[in-house]
């Protein structure tokens, strides 16, 4: 097939461009490099050994972003652009509307344009907020708690009403859990601006040295050892889930939501545990107090996805703190 990835220099979009290249798809990568570099392109390049195009381009853009799509003429889009940090998102949300949900539209009318009617999109585990029960299903209630996570609501609203317009439109949404890790070439993996907001890119920079040390945000949780709990998922494994998942579309009627996590959940203690397991490194830390608008615990239920398109995860926590130490060391040098 011939696959458009929106966002595809990006952490999980690389490394399932790789995925989809290696399964023989054709691939055409559009990305406006907002928060990845070129360097990511040479990468897939050099991992694949496969030439493919590349258009640095925003979403937003529509008229060019129809002539790429009129040139191309794509089976199948998979749109994993987007902003994601949440804090920024509470800061100014009508950029992460304007990109996430503006973005979205865009990208659905250059897909109505040149005929394509199948898109997998990028969800997250964001749109429930605070659990009512667990683990995370897909029935329950849809609730985010921050300007991130309702713009990933709405542009599942957005495309749920898109795919009931024609019968031969077909979405899928994944709402991911927690990806973490690497490609194991060590190539390529998650490069985060700045200081990372996320808790694994924070440990890796501190077992390399080039943080000082992590706070652990929140200790009194009701949780094996008082720290949040969260389920971790190889970014290989997610990957493999789009390429699955497309495999199955046409299972589906017009839109269906598939979990993609692990189904069991890891706690911050944990995690720098196994962190330091994998690297030999010490993974200095501080207990400080919970960190706003953070839950308890998360976790999913995967199974429905497993039962669409028979995808379970292979790699455990200490696959990912291995496959991540690598590119940590790879990357800090
Ligand atoms: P990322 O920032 O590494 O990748 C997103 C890519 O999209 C970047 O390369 C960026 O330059 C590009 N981009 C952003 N806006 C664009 C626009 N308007 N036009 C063109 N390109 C644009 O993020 P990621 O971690 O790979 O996440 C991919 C998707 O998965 C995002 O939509 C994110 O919300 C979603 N998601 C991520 C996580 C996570 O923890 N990483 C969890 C759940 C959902
Ligand atoms: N976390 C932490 N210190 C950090 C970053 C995160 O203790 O510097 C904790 C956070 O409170 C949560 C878990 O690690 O319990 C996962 O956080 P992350 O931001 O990676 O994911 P999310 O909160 O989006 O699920």
């Amino acid at each position: 097939m011939k696959i458009l990835i929106t966002g595809g220099l990006g952490y999980i979009g690389s490394h399932t461009a790789i995925q989809f290249i290696n399964a023989g798809h054709e691939i055409l990568i559009v990305d406006n490099l907002s928060n990845s570099k070129l360097d990511v392109y040479k990468s897939i390049k050099s991992i694949t050994k496969t030439d493919f195009s590349f258009e640095e381009l925003d979403l937003c853009e529509t008229k060019a972003l129809i002539s790429v799509f009129s040139s191309f003429l794509p089976d199948a889009v998979i749109h994993f652009a987007g902003l994601k940090a949440v804090g920024e998102s509470v800061e100014d949300p009508i950029k992460y509307y304007d990109n996430n949900v503006g973005g979205s539209i865009s990208l659905l009318k250059a897909m109505e344009h040149s005929g394509c009617h199948k898109i997998l999109f990028s969800s997250s585990a964001t749109v429930y907020g605070v659990p009512e029960y667990l683990p995370f299903d897909e029935q329950h209630r849809l609730d985010p708690i921050n300007p991130y996570g309702q713009s990933k609501l709405m542009t599942e609203l957005v495309l749920k009403d898109w795919a009931k317009s024609k019968e031969t439109n077909q979405a899928i949404i994944l709402r991911y859990f927690n990806p973490v890790g690497a490609h194991k070439s060590g190539f390529i993996g998650e490069d985060p601006l700045g200081v990372p907001n996320n808790l694994m890119p924070f440990i890796s920079q501190v077992a390399s040295g080039r943080l000082e040390e992590l706070k652990v945000f929140g200790s009194d949780y009701d949780t094996r050892d008082g720290t949040g709990e969260r389920d971790y998922i190889h970014v290989e494994d997610l990957s493999r889930a789009h390429l699955l998942s497309l495999n199955n579309i046409n299972k589906i009627d017009s839109i269906d939501y598939f979990n993609v996590g692990t189904g069991s959940g890891y706690t911050v203690l944990e995690c720098i545990k196994a962190y330091e397991k994998e690297s030999g490194k010490n993974i200095k830390y501080t207990l400080a107090a919970r960190r706003d608008g953070d839950v308890s615990i998360s976790y999913a239920s995967a199974n429905k996805i497993k039962e669409f398109c028979d995808w379970s995860p292979e790699f455990d926590l200490e696959a990912m703190c291995k496959d991540s130490w690598n590119w940590e060391c790879k990357t800090s040098i």
